[in-house]
């Protein structure tokens, strides 16, 4: 019995010196029993100089000065924090460096004496490793923010080279457009001009024809008449040559604003003189004037836009009807209505009439290039000003300029 007995000794003895855990026994008060030497090595001390001693001096602080009483309440109410437990605590080796471990302790009751045994893996290099995993990945995660701040600024680079290419699109296309626009209003221009062109020069070949043969005292009267119409004919291409020069003056913005003192009350009656000559039987012009007379603008634009408005009421208007223009001046504007009786514009097509080259569905024979209006309109905001209508079909029109003084 007493052979096997030595046997186990000796056996637990071998497993308990080559084991690789740290084995460390105390008595009840704390002082240590044994150490094993995986448990001397680990914290670097020699048997002889810890045999003995309060196993605090294995403890960096606060579990030093905490270790007697923590055993002090173990001892009291039986309360465990460590023992059957186990956790990862440090400990402080001779050298005064300290190292964590993995600490479980079981407590044995040995012929009535209570002995704690806590077994010790030393945890160094696991947490080294744990730390370097840590360091590890916060490189990655710095090398991840790093690569997607990099992308994000190709990101936005390509963006911004596409908003680029988009922009240059768009130019590109809104000159395409223009080019096309141009080219549409150069064939329109060339099909109006042939048209227009051609119907005053042929009244004027047959009228000066008709003169040749009209030589005697008696045929005076109608040679008369054709010189007229001549006149006219004449007068009718000087308004389209103008026209053309008009616009293309604007086209190229050589259309220059110069103010001067003007009397309105002289001007309309300028105009009334000049359209004399367009005026159909019975038709009558009319003007009135309210407010100060005297006002600054540009004359030439003033009388351009007055004479386009007002022979346009004569033009789009019957024999005995009254062609009225108003004039106004107060503080803030110069307001000029012209007001006709004539065949109007066709609701629908109210909204183009300013528009080049339009010409409303009920102008029929009457002569025209459509470019008069639109002429006024540009003119009008040269001047910083507007210009508006009000128009039924069959019962006239008003056309409505307002030029604000400052
Ligand atoms: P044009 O008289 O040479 O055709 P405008 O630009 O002056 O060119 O006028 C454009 C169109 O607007 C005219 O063809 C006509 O259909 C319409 N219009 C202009 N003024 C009047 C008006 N006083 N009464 C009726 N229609 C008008």
């Amino acid at each position: 019995m007493g052979a096997i007995d030595s046997d186990f000794t000796q056996r637990l003895q071998a497993i308990i010196e080559t084991a690789i855990d740290g084995i460390i026994s105390i008595d009840a008060r704390g002082h240590i029993e044994m150490m094993n030497p995986a448990a001397l090595e680990m914290f670097g001390y020699h048997i002889d100089e810890v045999m003995g001693q309060n196993v605090s001096v294995l403890m960096p602080e606060p579990y030093h000065s905490e270790h007697d009483g923590y055993l002090q309440r173990y001892h009291d109410t039986k309360e465990a924090r460590i023992i059957g437990i186990g956790r990862e605590v440090t400990a402080k080796r001779k050298d005064g460096s300290i190292f964590p471990f993995r600490l479980a302790v079981s407590e044995v009751i040995l012929n009535d004496r209570v002995i704690f045994t806590g077994v010790i893996h030393d945890l160094t290099e696991v947490k080294q490793a744990e730390e370097e995993l840590i360091r590890v990945n916060e490189k990655l995660e710095n090398l991840v923010e790093e690569r997607t701040n990099e992308l994000e600024e190709v990101v936005n680079r390509l963006l911004s080279t596409n908003q680029q290419l988009k922009e240059n699109e768009l130019k590109l296309q809104e000159s395409l457009d223009k080019e096309k626009e141009l080219n549409e209003l150069k064939s329109r221009f060339v099909s109006m001009a042939s048209h227009e062109f051609r119907t005053p020069l042929s009244t004027i070949l047959s009228s000066a024809q008709l003169i040749g043969r009209y030589t005697t005292e008696e045929q005076h009267p109608k040679r008369e008449k054709h010189i007229g119409r001549i006149k006219s004919a004449v007068a009718n291409l000087t308004g389209i040559l103008n026209d053309f020069l008009s616009l293309s003056k604007l086209e190229e913005g050589k259309v220059e604003v110069g103010l001067s003192p003007i009397n309105l009350t002289d001007l309309c009656q300028l105009i009334h003189d000049e359209v004399q000559g367009l005026l159909k039987p019975g038709q009558t012009i009319c003007h009135e004037h309210t407010g100060e007379p005297i006002v600054n603008s540009d004359e030439r634009i003033l009388k351009n836009v007055l004479f386009n408005l007002v022979s346009n009421g004569i033009k789009y208007s019957g024999e005995n009807s009254t062609i009225t223009c108003r004039s106004e001046v107060s503080e803030e504007s110069i307001k000029i209505d012209v007001k006709d009786e004539g065949i109007g514009i066709p609701e629908a097509e109210q909204k183009h009439l300013f528009n080049r080259f339009f010409r409303a569905s009920n102008v029929e024979t009457i002569q025209g290039t459509g470019l008069g209006l639109n002429i006024v309109k540009e003119y009008i905001e040269l001047l910083g000003g507007s210009i508006d209508f009000e128009s039924e079909e069959g019962a006239g029109s008003t056309f409505k300029i307002i030029i604000p003084k400052k």
